[in-house]
């Protein structure tokens, strides 16, 4: 089969914007790419905090060295911008400035969009195959013609990987990216490729992320990955760190739906960094693929029981909602407080259908987590029955979503807490119970440092919020 996609790997060891400047030129060139009209660059700015969330994030420098290589290739530009929605309800214009962002988009002149205070439109989908019918997704990227997709190379709990078709989740704003965010996860990421294709990729593979994606371990991998095919780009990722493109679940459901293609007989591998030297590179770079029944509970103060789940073709674990947003809530903390895991009071997670009684120690609390979440036994003597509310994709309607307010979602979370303060159990309804409901959850019952109440953090961040929130409504008349 002759390849009709073509990939660069590229060496590339040192966050130096310049040499990354020319060596995007160069992939450029090579794969012919010609920015036009509106163009818009969507980095990877998940998270982003100098000290505690270092390599989250697709670097400023390498955002740097792309903006001039971009002003370079372009024609017929009408626009270039920068646009992105961060995680974790923390507003993007805070992590625009706490990743040095700001500095480098003033000094480039270009034009910034945070998604969380874009007007919010839909985007009809038809593709065979699809989760749903239409998404909600931020004005510029519906007037977008030419999106350059910036990920940072990183391993993914959920997912296993995040690359560049996964980057995508980045568009849509808190009160529609937890949609489907749950057993859907990877057939939403699929979905979002028929609202717009990348026509650029980069990967900022020069120190990538090994396990989490919010807390990541530094893999000096010294590499730009290029391509005009997201699907092309991924299956070579995957292949870099050996990782089966078919064990990739979005990646493999956008190739069904004919974006492109994952195998590399299909795909020219090209660059300066030959694909069996970066994977001599890469034996023992960590993946965290692993249910949390099995991650947690060896010497932590936390211990999972796991049951079932409501969806045919995902019956045994939920890899997109609650349990992956524990692990990630799990790993900040200990990012913050050294030994947090084994200084938390004694913790008991429920997640999924679970039947039979539960082994429980003398003081240890219990989270039902998750909509989806079920049992029936006796407590303290006490009969409970904790029941499903789960709703399944058909009878969710993206148009009427619940705010994911940061406030809110805290003022929430510590108020059902605060209720539930004598109770041995506390139940949380929601699908999926996210990464910051996570924090404020396990601070309370376990008796830990809240890393939202940091300080030093909240004051830059609250900050930032109110100004979301005016810029928000004025965009939501003028906008
Ligand atoms: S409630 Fe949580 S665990 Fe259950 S299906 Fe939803 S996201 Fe998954």
């Amino acid at each position: 089969m002759e390849p009709n996609h073509k990939v660069l790997i590229m060496r590339c060891d040192a966050y130096d914007p310049e040499r990354i400047a020319g060596i995007v030129k160069e992939g450029m060139e090579e794969l012919g790419a010609r920015p036009s009209g509106r163009v818009l660059l969507k980095p990877n700015l998940v998270i982003a905090h100098p000290e505690r969330f270092p390599h989250a994030f697709t670097r400023k420098e390498f955002l740097d060295g792309v903006i001039s290589a971009v002003k370079v290739r372009a024609e017929d530009v009408e626009e270039i911008a920068v646009g992105e929605r961060s995680g974790i309800v923390i507003p993007t214009r805070y992590n625009f400035k706490s990743s040095g962002y700001r500095d480098v988009i003033n000094r480039h002149k270009v034009k910034t969009y945070y998604f969380d205070e874009s007007r919010q439109v839909p985007v009809r989908l038809s593709k065979e195959g699809r989760l749903r019918d239409s998404v909600y997704v931020p004005k510029p990227i519906a007037q977008c013609d030419y999106l350059i997709n910036l990920p940072k190379f990183k391993a993914h709990p959920w997912c296993r990987v995040t690359l560049s078709l996964k980057n995508l989740m980045g568009l849509q704003d808190d009160r529609h990216r937890l949609v489907d965010h749950n057993l859907f996860l990877e057939h939403k990421i699929a979905d979002l490729q028929e609202v717009i294709r990348s026509k650029f990729i980069a990967i900022d593979g020069i120190i990538a992320g090994q396990k989490m994606m919010l807390t990541p371990t530094p893999f000096p991998l010294g590499a730009i990955v290029m391509g005009t095919n997201s699907c092309a780009v991924d299956t070579v990722g995957c292949h870099m760190v050996h990782v089966n493109p078919e064990d990739v679940s979005h990646l493999r459901l956008a190739a069904e739906r004919g974006y492109g293609p994952m195998s590399l007989e299909e795909i020219e591998v090209s660059g300066d960094f030959p694909l069996e030297e970066v994977q001599e590179r890469t034996w023992g770079f960590e993946i965290c693929f692993e249910r949390v029944d099995d991650y947690f509970g060896k010497d932590g103060n936390l211990t999972c029981t796991v049951g079932t789940f409501p969806e045919a073709h995902s019956p045994d674990y939920c890899w997109g909602g609650c349990p992956g947003a524990l692990q990630e809530a799990m790993h900040i903390f200990t990012s913050f407080y050294t030994d947090s895991d084994k200084r938390m009071k004694k913790i008991q997670y429920v997640v999924g259908k679970v039947e039979g009684p539960l082994d429980l120690e003398g003081d240890e609390r219990i989270i039902f987590t998750g909509s989806c979440t079920s049992w029936e036994g006796r407590i303290d003597g006490e009969v409970v029955k904790i029941e499903s509310s789960y709703k399944t994709a058909s009878e969710v309607d993206e148009r009427k979503t619940k705010s994911n307010d940061m406030l809110l979602k805290m003022g929430t979370a510590l108020w059902n807490c605060a209720r539930n303060r004598s109770s041995r159990y506390i139940r949380i309804e929601a699908c999926p119970v996210s990464v910051a409901e996570h924090l404020h959850y396990l601070s309370a019952l376990g008796k830990i440092k809240n890393p939202n109440l940091e300080p030093r953090l909240m004051i830059p961040v609250y900050i930032a919020y109110w100004r979301m929130r005016a810029s928000r409504l004025l965009n939501r008349f003028f906008g």
